[in-house]
C-alpha cells in the first residue's frame, strides 16, 4: 500500500495505550527485515532516515527504498526523517515524498526552536503531512554526560505546554533520561516527568534513545503516554552480530549475500521483539 502519515496511527496509540516502533532504516537488507517483522505481526510501522543514513546512502536512495517497502507490503508503513538539522532539509523531504517530519532545536535557544519549528509545521501541514518536534536535549553517549547534567536536559512539563501551543507541532520528542546510542540497557527513566508532560500536553510523546531502556521501563513509558519509540542502535547491534556470526562461520564464503542475510535476519527478530514489547502487534 502507499506510505501512510504518522498523524492518525500515533493518534490510535495515544488513545489505545501502545506505542509504534520506529526503526532506523539503514540499508535495503534493514529495510526488508523492518517492514517483514512488521507483516508477521500485523503491525503498523515507521521507518525513519536518520542524518547518517543520509549521509550513507544519500536522502533519495534512503527514501526511495522505504517506499518500494511500502507499497510492497500489507501493513501500514510511515516514512519518518529523523533529527531533521533545519527548515531547508526539512523542504527537501517533504518533496522527497515523506510522510512525517522531525525538526530537532533541542540544542537551540526554545524562542529559536519554537520560530524553525513553527515555520515547518506551517509548511507541512499545507501538505498534510505532520511533524514532530523536540523539546529538551536527548544526549548521546559520545557527549559523556553525568547524572546531573543529564537531569538539566530533562524536558520542562511547563515549557513543554508552551511549546506545542506555540509550535503546533504533532507530537513531541522528550528527554526523560534516555541516551542516544547506548549499548548496554540501564537507562533509568523519570517516569513522574513522562506523566506530568502527559498532563499538559496532549500529543503522541516520542521516546528516543531506547535501545538502552529495560523491558518493563518501556512498558511504563507507554502506559505513561510515549506512543512512538525510535530504536537504531538495537537493530545496528543485531545485523552487525548476525553478519560478523556469518562470516566466522563460513570463512572461504565470498558471496556477501551470505552474510547479510544472516544480518537481516537478526535485525528482524529484534524488530519483532520491540513490536511486541511495544504492544503495537495486531493493530495494522
Ligand atoms: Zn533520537
Amino acid at each position: 500500500m502507499p506510505l501512510v502519515t504518522s498523524k492518525r496511527l500515533l493518534q490510535r496509540a495515544l488513545e489505545e495505550h501502545f506505542a509504534i516502533g520506529a526503526f532506523n532504516a539503514n540499508n535495503m537488507e534493514m529495510v526488508q527485515a523492518i517492514v517483514e517483522a512488521a507483516e508477521e505481526e500485523r503491525s503498523p510501522v515507521i521507518l525513519q532516515v536518520s542524518q547518517g543514513a543520509i549521509k550513507y546512502a544519500g536522502l533519495e536512495y534512503a527514501a526511495e527504498m522505504v517506499k518500494i517497502a511500502a507499497r510492497l507490503a500489507q501493513v501500514p508503513v510511515v516514512l519518518h526523517l529523523d533529527h531533521g538539522t533545519d527548515f531547508n532539509q526539512n523542504v527537501l523531504c517533504l518533496r522527497a515524498g515523506f510522510t512525517s517530519l522531525m525538526y530537532d532545536g533541542s540544542s537551540k535557544p526554545f524562542e529559536e526552536n519554537v520560530a524553525v519549528s513553527r515555520k515547518i509545521v506551517e509548511i507541512a501541514h499545507a501538505c498534510g503531512i505532520p511533524v514532530e518536534a523536540e523539546l529538551g536535549k536527548v544526549a548521546g553517549t559520545e557527549d559523556h554526560i553525568t547524572v546531573s547534567q543529564l537531569d538539566a536536559l530533562m524536558t520542562d512539563p511547563d515549557e513543554a505546554k508552551t511549546f506545542v501551543e506555540l509550535t503546533g507541532c504533532d507530537s513531541l520528542a522528550v528527554a526523560v533520561g534516555s541516551v542516544h546510542r547506548m549499548l548496554t540497557r540501564e537507562a533509568r527513566l523519570d517516569f513522574e516527568r513522562i506523566s506530568r508532560i502527559r498532563q499538559r500536553v496532549e500529543l503522541p510523546l516520542v521516546l528516543h534513545g531506547a535501545s538502552g531502556v529495560p523491558d518493563e521501563g518501556v512498558r511504563e513509558a507507554v502506559a505513561r503516554g510515549i506512543c512512538k519509540i525510535n530504536i537504531a542502535t538495537e537493530l545496528n547491534k543485531a545485523f552487525t552480530r548476525g553478519c560478523a556470526q556469518a562470516m566466522q562461520a563460513m570463512p572461504d564464503e565470498v558471496d556477501p549475500r551470505k552474510f547479510l542475510g544472516k544480518g537481516k535476519q537478526a535485525v528482524k527478530e529484534a524488530v519483532r521483539e520491540k513490536i511486541r514489547l511495544f504492544g503495537s502487534a495486531g493493530k495494522a
